[in-house]
């Protein structure tokens, strides 16, 4: 097994609710994680940050950035999204998985997520992942 927790996550090893998986990325709710409303989108393959991802591997990640974008929106009426990528220990990441960090934030200037995601609980999260997941187009 990959010492990685994020290339277990990708291969279904590790506790996470799935908003997005094709042959190449994959993006998921993880509750482990400090924020668990954060959508996190992943190369499958193990690439350690933002500067090793070849040209090919980094259009086919945003394109399917965008899809999950648009498919956050319809789920929860939010327009705002940030998307956030850290590199390595430089980041303040532990771990050394490429990933982009989806946070939806806003709607008509307000903030729309007020969810305690943290106390609800992996239910929500997979409801949440489920509604993203039927959005997608
Ligand atoms: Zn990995």
């Amino acid at each position: 097994m990959s010492h990685c927790i994020f290339c277990q996550s990708a291969s279904g090893q590790a506790l996470a609710s799935f908003v997005y998986e094709d042959d190449v990325v994959v993006a998921f709710m993880d509750i482990n994680q400090p924020n668990p409303h954060k959508v996190l989108v992943i190369p499958r393959e193990h690439r350690e940050t933002i500067y090793d991802l070849d040209d090919d591997l980094a259009a086919v990640i945003f394109q399917a950035t965008v899809k999950i974008a648009r498919a956050i929106r319809a789920a929860s009426g939010c327009d705002g999204l940030n998307i956030i990528q850290s590199n390595g220990e430089a980041g303040q990441q532990d771990v050394f998985h490429f990933h982009l960090h989806l946070l939806p934030r806003y709607h008509n200037d307000e903030i729309v997520l007020d969810w305690d995601f943290a106390r609800s609980g992996r239910d929500v999260l997979d409801r949440f992942a489920a509604d993203i997941r039927a959005h997608m187009q």
